[in-house]
């Protein structure tokens, strides 16, 4: 992707957050609500195949550049930026991982937002320690059946599929041998027990969820062999890692902004608070510290793969 198409992409980006996002951003978190309308312009402008390549109907991104989108959409709403961010590693971890046939079956859908969903790893009693899962899914005949809880799975509610971490071998030492990921999708047996309330990031949606005799069918195995799951979710999850350092960004950039505006019209002993030379110490210091947080985001030029 050339420095041109960057610039359109960002350009495009800036013209949908400034026109139909901002307006009803403090209302859509306020109330907790779901941005659907949004939603489907972002899948027009093909946002959730970022980095999905070219010939399965992504737009190919470097992380370069999709570390400048998800800081942009930050500095909007963060809430957005985990719209597409767990779908992405969904994504990614199919796209490096997948068979040939689950990239063409997936991919296509995954970057028109079809397919549209995120990552089930954590589970009431494991979230950093993910071999401690307890969700097992056992193969019969040519489906496996999953049987689990999960928690705090974000874009579960609406979303129709997830990456799920499971053991299909709940024996085995070291345990990650015995862990496999799959594609599930929404079907009977795939339930959400209930939406969790968060005290900001409010509107995405974050769920927890029981699989009680859920069939997966064997062709949903990511890579088709068993055992190497947790690898598989690990490679995705730098790709989220890249997308929360640069939401912090976002966030940095967005607070400075209304900083400064905020000192400008505040007025203390006859002159604006950004007059006061404390202040302005203070501006400049934040200042500083977000120029340097985005030059940190340097990050390879060549699509992601
Ligand atoms: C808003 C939100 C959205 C989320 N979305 C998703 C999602 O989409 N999918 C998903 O699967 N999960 C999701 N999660 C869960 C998230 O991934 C977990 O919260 C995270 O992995 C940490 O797990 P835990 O909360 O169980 O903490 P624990 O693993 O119980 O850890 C508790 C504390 O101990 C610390 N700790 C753990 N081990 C060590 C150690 N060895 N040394 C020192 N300190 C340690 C941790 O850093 C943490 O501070 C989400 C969480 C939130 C809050």
């Amino acid at each position: 992707m050339s420095n041109d198409n960057d610039a359109i992409i960002l350009d495009a980006l800036e013209k949908f957050l400034t026109a139909e996002v901002d307006p009803f951003v403090h209302d859509l978190e306020a109330r907790d609500e779901y941005p659907h309308e949004i939603v489907e312009k972002m899948k027009q402008m093909g946002l959730f195949g970022c980095i999905i390549a070219e010939e399965y109907g992504g737009l190919g991104l470097s992380t370069s550049t999709y570390a400048k989108i998800v800081t942009r959409i930050t500095r909007s709403w963060m809430s957005l930026s985990g719209i597409i961010n767990s779908h992405l590693i969904m994504a990614s971890a199919v796209q490096r991982h997948g068979t040939d046939a689950q990239k063409q079956h997936y991919l296509p859908r995954f970057a028109t937002g079809e397919l549209r969903g995120g990552v089930g790893l954590t589970e009431p009693d494991c979230g950093t320690d993910l071999q401690a899962v307890r969700t097992v899914a056992k193969r019969v005949g040519d489906d496996y059946i999953v049987n689990g809880t999960k928690t705090w799975i974000t874009n579960s509610l609406h979303g129709n599929c997830l990456a799920l971490l499971v053991k299909t071998d709940p024996k085995t030492t070291p345990a990650h041998k015995g862990m496999s990921l799959f594609i599930a999708e929404k079907r009977e047996g795939f339930t959400v027990a209930r939406k969790l309330e968060k005290l900001g990031y409010r509107g995405i949606d974050t769920c927890e969820l029981l699989f009680q005799d859920y069939h997966v069918p064997a062709d949903c195995l990511i890579g088709g062999v068993e055992g190497r799951g947790l690898q598989q979710i690990l490679s995705g999850l730098e790709l989220g890692r890249i997308n929360v350092a640069a939401r912090g960004v976002g966030v940095a950039e967005a607070a400075l902004d209304l900083a400064v505006a905020y000192s400008q019209q505040r007025k203390t002993f006859g002159k604006p608070i950004c007059e006061h030379q404390a202040i302005q110490l203070k501006l400049g210091e934040m200042a500083t510290r977000t120029a340097v947080s985005y030059t940190h985001l340097t990050l390879p030029t060549t699509p992601y793969v």
